[in-house]
């Protein structure tokens, strides 16, 4: 299996020939021809596995295939932590150096207003902890009505976190037609009660 096979394109594969990545890991190779389908997926696999690729390359793929320069974010990759968020965001960035789409992270813990004026400023991949999206989207200072594509990484952690009354909260914010990833390294009752909530006929993928 090469990634030239999964049907991404070539201003896509180039980076990922720069950074020698010669094959896709399992989860990057079930999850990305799915993603790029337009499919939900439910994923179940650890940091290490290549996960954030696995969502990162088709997410990038797809909105670079309809640029539509709406300003507002056209996907929500939602993490439990700022370290992943800020480890996310730098991926989005890396991945996508050679397309036209800016990615910007939104995290607690620092000022609120810096981020305010870079989402002004536009951005079509927001990567956030869940309270502080939760503050921009009380604040309107975040229009989510563009998401064409949610990605709830590290699922599980956010409920051990405590926070499934946020990601309840921002899902209704969200269009009701969109694309739905979620990304878990373990299944318990509470992550198959989310996953029915928010994925529509999912492909599931596991490593
Ligand atoms: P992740 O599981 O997303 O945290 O990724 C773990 C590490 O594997 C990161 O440092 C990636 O840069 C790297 N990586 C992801 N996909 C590949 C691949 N297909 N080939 C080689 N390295 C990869």
């Amino acid at each position: 299996m090469t990634f030239n096979k999964l049907g991404l394109k070539p201003e896509i594969l180039s980076v990922l020939e720069r950074k020698g990545y010669d094959k896709p890991t399992p989860i990057q190779a079930q999850a990305i021809p799915a993603v790029l389908k337009g499919r939900d997926v439910l994923g179940g696999a650890q940091t290490g596995t290549g996960k954030t690729a696995a969502f990162a390359l088709p997410v990038l793929h797809r909105l670079s295939e309809s640029e539509k320069r709406v300003r507002h974010p056209r996907s929500l990759v939602i993490t439990p932590t700022r370290e992943l968020a800020d480890q996310v965001c730098t991926s989005f960035r890396s991945y996508g150096g050679n397309l036209n789409l800016n990615t910007v992270k939104i995290f607690g813990g620092v000022k609120i207003n810096p981020q305010i004026s870079t989402l002004k400023n536009g951005a079509d991949i927001v990567v956030a902890t869940p309270g502080r999206l939760l503050d921009h989207i009380n604040q309107k200072t975040i229009n989510l009505n563009n998401v064409e594509v949610l990605v709830l990484d590290e699922a599980d952690r956010m409920l051990d976190m405590g926070f499934i009354n946020d990601i309840k909260k921002i899902l209704k914010k969200l269009p009701e037609s969109r694309q739905n990833l979620l990304f878990s390294a373990t299944y318990s009752k509470d992550i198959r009660g989310l996953a029915e909530t928010v994925l529509n006929n999912p492909i599931s993928v596991e490593v």
